[in-house]
């Protein structure tokens, strides 16, 4: 269809042609959400009528959406899991999709301890690189100029293994950074990076890392915006400038490379790059070791417009250090999406984070919503949920998402939690609210309730030889520090004082917990370094009764009093910490190879 870019889009005027016809779509597709959404579904069900699931609840071709409703469940991954297994296996049948899965995407979220395996599609990088390609034309309504400049964003890839049947495991982000996709994208002035590919293409995360803050470091009068996923990676990438700016300055200053980065592509692309460029090396060691590293991006990168970082949900503890470290600099939060689908944009990227809403794209799969406070009784069999579709959600409620993908899942619980908070044209507009079951988390990693009561009853098996016993605990993610860690509070009965467990047990009780937690923490311990040790602090006896006192006084009941095993409340963590007799953290990195974070998934 014909653009004229000279009209502007109810979303606002769009600097090119290219960014008109993007904005263009969203409006039709935001205008025509359940005439898209139905045609969603009518493509997936047609094409994939002969799969097993959907012969296995009789959909025998039928793709209306009340048929779909009232034959499919709604289910989890562990419902799917034997099926997912068999794909991982081998078996290449028509199982879930009529299309053959073209790798399994691993997912932050775990099953029994392991990453989920989200089987995927060749045809869905087309999808999630159509929603990668709104999001700047957006962005340029509300920021002008990025065609000046560049953008620094740290991206990684991560380690991927096979699965017994030869298919390829890895994140979506590293699937989508190693295809052609990415790799050969047009030139876009708009959205040009620092980082060259080899580097973000490097499975190695410090010579990564160290390739990307040296090209950042040499173009920092070109970067107009600083970015990565999560706000935690940004974080992750200051917390390496302070550790390694005097060896990156003489590396700027001589025009020579550090000997650690010894891939063979950084190093050849890399000595194009670098000249000897003293005035730069000089900036960067007064900047750097200056005790006060506040505003220090805006001190680096003068030019920076935002930082485009996803500060929303878990996120949302980092505001504070990034505002410290950018001089409150606007963090847009441009997407939301996850390794079993991508859902939508946010279409006001400069709005304060507490008030980010992303439109889910009713293009991408087909979705519904299960109402929140629909109890675990009415997903049983005999009384289906009523599921509400994407058109029809009511602002001001939550919702737990439920995703239809082309790649297969049929009536997928995310885990997510939305609130509807409005509507561009028919298309509702969520705020993230939180992830179902999530007791802890510093990056990507996601603890629940009954993982961290695994932990410590596995680290308090160490504690039996000393006639000693957990009586409570409760944690914390500590983030004032990055990278952040596990803190878990405890309160021991210990029954011989004489034989006190000592303090060599008590720090490897903070890695029996380690040991213990799951693939995706263990990774970001071992490969990433994203989380520090785990640390326990022992408070004093009685203290767990003094947080039930306070709780009732302001007006917990006493009978319905529960100890909260994630606290974050300021006055409780002041009455704990003031509590502590001592502070343990775990001497080692738990185990963790990638064979055992995917192959191994679901063979236990
Ligand atoms: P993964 O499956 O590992 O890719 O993780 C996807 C999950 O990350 C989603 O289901 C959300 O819980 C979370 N997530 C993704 N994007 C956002 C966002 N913009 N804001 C908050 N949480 C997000």
């Amino acid at each position: 269809m014909a653009v004229d870019s000279t009209l502007p889009s109810p979303l606002g005027a769009p600097v090119c042609e290219k960014d008109a016809k993007a904005l263009q779509f969203i409006e039709e597709m935001t205008m025509n959400v359940d005439s898209v959404q139905e045609k969603v579904l009518g493509e997936i069900l047609s094409r994939n009528a002969e799969t097993e699931y959907l012969k296995r609840f009789q959909l025998s071709g039928v793709t209306d959406r009340e048929t779909f409703k009232s034959k499919i469940p709604v289910v989890t991954y562990e419902d799917l899991q034997p099926d997912i297994q068999r794909i991982a296996d081998g078996d290449k049948s028509p199982i879930l999709s009529a299309h053959p899965i073209s790798e399994f995407l691993t997912s932050s979220g775990t099953s029994a301890g392991e990453r989920k395996l989200m089987p995927t599609i060749h045809e869905e990088l087309d999808r999630r690189q159509l929603l990668y390609s709104l999001l700047m034309p957006v962005m340029n309504l509300y920021v002008p100029e990025l065609d000046k400049g560049k953008g620094l964003y740290f991206l990684f890839v991560k380690a991927e293994t096979k699965t017994p049947g030869g298919l390829v495991a890895r994140p979506v982000l590293t699937s989508y950074y190693k295809s052609d996709h990415f790799k050969t994208r047009p030139y876009d002035p708009f959205n040009v990076y620092t980082s060259p590919n080899e580097a973000i293409l490097c499975v190695d995360s410090f010579q990564s890392m160290y390739t990307q803050m040296l090209c950042g470091l040499i173009m920092r009068e070109d970067v107009l915006r600083v970015g990565a996923v999560f706000a935690s990676g940004l974080l992750r990438a200051i917390r390496f400038l302070q550790i390694n700016w005097k060896q990156l300055a003489h590396d700027i200053e001589t025009g020579t490379l550090n000997p650690k980065v010894t891939d063979v592509s950084i190093r050849e692309c890399m000595n194009k790059m670098l000249k000897p460029n003293p005035e730069l090396a000089e900036f960067i060691t007064k900047e750097c070791s200056e005790e006060n590293w506040e505003c220090i991006i805006t001190r680096i990168w003068p030019n920076t417009k935002y930082l485009d970082v996803i500060v929303t949900g878990a996120m949302a503890q980092y505001i504070p250090t990034l505002e410290y470290y950018s001089g409150g600099l606007p963090m847009a939060c441009t997407m939301y999406a996850s390794s079993e689908c991508y859902f939508g944009l946010n279409l006001k990227p400069m709005c304060k984070p507490s008030e980010v809403s992303y439109t889910i794209m009713p293009n991408m799969a087909y979705f519904e919503f299960l109402p929140h406070e629909s109890s675990v009784s009415d997903l049983s069999r005999d009384s289906p949920p009523r599921l509400v579709d994407l058109p029809d959600v009511e602002v001001g409620k939550e919702y737990e998402l439920i995703v239809t993908t082309y790649a297969g899942l049929c009536r997928y619980r995310v885990g997510d939690i939305l609130r509807v908070t409005g509507f561009h044209n028919a298309a509702p507009q969520f705020r993230f609210i939180r992830r179902k079951n999530v007791l802890l988390s510093i990056e990507s990693d996601k603890t629940d309730e009954a993982e961290l009561q695994k932990a410590i009853e596995n680290a308090s098996v160490l504690l039996k030889e000393f006639n000693t016993s957990v009586v409570e605990y409760t944690s914390y993610a500590d983030t004032k520090v990055i990278p952040g860690h596990y803190v878990i509070y405890w309160e021991l009965l210990v029954k011989d004082s004489a034989n006190a467990p000592t303090d060599e047990v008590l720090n490897q009780c903070c890695l029996q917990m380690e040991e213990s937690l799951n693939s995706v923490y263990r990774q970001s311990r071992v490969a990433d370094n994203s989380i520090g040790p785990l640390e326990i602090r022992v408070v004093k006896n009685g203290t767990f009764e003094e947080l039930m006192d306070y709780a009732i006084s302001r007006d917990a009941s006493i009978n319905q009093y529960k100890v909260s095993r994630c606290v974050s409340f300021t006055p409780i963590m002041e009455l704990l910490d003031a509590r502590v007799v001592s502070k343990h953290f775990s001497p080692a990195l738990p185990h963790w190879t990638p064979a055992t974070s995917s192959v191994k998934a679901h063979t236990a």
